[in-house]
């Protein structure tokens, strides 16, 4: 039977090392590097590029006879991948591409985003000589940005705006009033209730008119999911956001043999490595489950305990109504990361 797992992050990776093995599977990889990312501590290379020999994992280390292909795909259509060279038939598909974080200014120059590590390298040399850096969006990203320039770059200026009234709103208050208050502790500015909007020449300007003057602009505002290569697919199987509509065992809505892990699913949490993770095993359980004609197993969406990371020495766990701040945190995230990539191994 073939399988095609079309990339490789947190859920079609362990999709991929689950399936590897299984004799009677013929599986391919497709993903646009050679290796699994682990982009959660993507805003360590900021300051530390050399780190990312760190967060990455060759998928050949841990893939031993799965087909990796990193051509560009054209289109996926319920049968079949194309890519320029070939079309590549399958069984079974799985999406876990992820989301995209678009810039929404139409001037880009010296902005970027967080997303590979290939782009945080690109721009951590402009990071060094910046005087000012401007953060855009204070979520999870943008905070955890934040956190590691505040700390480690004090003879920078660093403005972080954000178009909600507190920092990473979807936790609770006092999850923001910490961060909030580990941020200014250190000397970074942050306006609320403001959106950049425009950038011309080095000036940032807000939906208020304020004009705000940066060396470089860390985008960290908003996530869009955007699965271009499925044009072929009914407008059913979208939600309004753009997300893929999944049943209870992660099937597309409507097609039993294509699966959805990650980002880009419409399952009703936040968009987490850990989630993306789960998706994974229940995907490769059902694929195995279909193989051998057994009933497959459902997914349930649960809230999971959320670790911010506020630089290396700080952080916030939290899991409402608990929140624990400090180094115990910072200690813990390490650990994530250590085991997240180890477990790939
Ligand atoms: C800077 C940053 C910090 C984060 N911090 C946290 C955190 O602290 N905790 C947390 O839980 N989550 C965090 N996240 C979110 C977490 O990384 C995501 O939820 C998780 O990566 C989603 O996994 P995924 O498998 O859906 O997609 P991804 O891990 O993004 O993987 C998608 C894969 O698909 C590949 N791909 C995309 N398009 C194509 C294509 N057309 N052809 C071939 N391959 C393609 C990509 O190369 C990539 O390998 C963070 C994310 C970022 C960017």
């Amino acid at each position: 039977m073939k399988v095609v797992i079309l990339g490789g992050g947190f859920s079609g990776a362990v999709i991929a090392k689950k399936l590897d093995r299984q004799k009677e599977l013929e599986v391919t990889l497709f993903d646009t590097k050679e290796y699994f990312e682990y982009s959660p501590s993507l805003w360590k290379l900021l300051l530390l590029p050399s780190y990312h020999k760190h967060l990455i994992i060759p998928y050949r280390q841990f893939l031993k006879h799965t087909r990796l292909i990193t051509d560009p795909i054209h289109h996926v259509t319920p049968e079949c991948i194309e890519t320029e060279k070939e079309k590549l038939p399958f069984d079974h598909l799985v999406i876990s591409t992820g989301i995209d974080y678009p810039i929404f200014l139409k001037n880009t120059k010296n902005v970027f985003t967080i997303k590979s590590g290939v782009e945080v390298k690109q721009h951590s040399e402009a990071v060094a000589e910046a005087h000012t850096i401007l953060i855009i969006g204070g979520g999870l990203i943008g905070t955890e940005v934040a956190g590691a320039l505040a700390r480690k770059t004090p003879e920078k200026q660093i403005i972080l705006v954000h178009p909600h009234d507190r920092l990473l709103e979807r936790n609770t208050k006092a999850v923001s009033r910490y961060a909030k208050k580990y941020l200014e502790k250190h000397g970074l500015q942050v306006i609320f209730k403001e959106k950049v909007v425009d950038h011309r020449s080095g000036i940032f300007i807000t939906d208020t008119q304020r004009r705000i003057k940066a060396d470089i602009g860390i985008w960290c505002a908003g996530i869009k999911s955007n699965p271009w290569y499925m044009e072929t697919f009914p407008p059913s199987v979208f939600t309004e956001r753009n997300a893929l509509k999944v049943n209870q065992f992660l099937q597309l809505e409507g097609y039993q043999n294509i699966f959805v892990g990650g980002d880009i699913t419409s399952t009703p949490e936040e968009k987490t490595a850990a989630s993306a993770d789960r998706h994974g095993r229940v995907i490769s359980e059902n694929i195995l489950r279909a193989l051998r004609q057994k009933p497959l197993i459902v997914y349930k969406p649960r809230k999971e305990p959320m670790i911010i990371s506020l630089g290396n020495g700080d952080g916030i766990l939290t899991y409402p109504p608990f929140v624990l701040p400090g180094f115990i945190p910072a200690i813990l995230k390490l650990l994530v990361e250590k085991i997240g990539i180890k477990r790939l191994n």
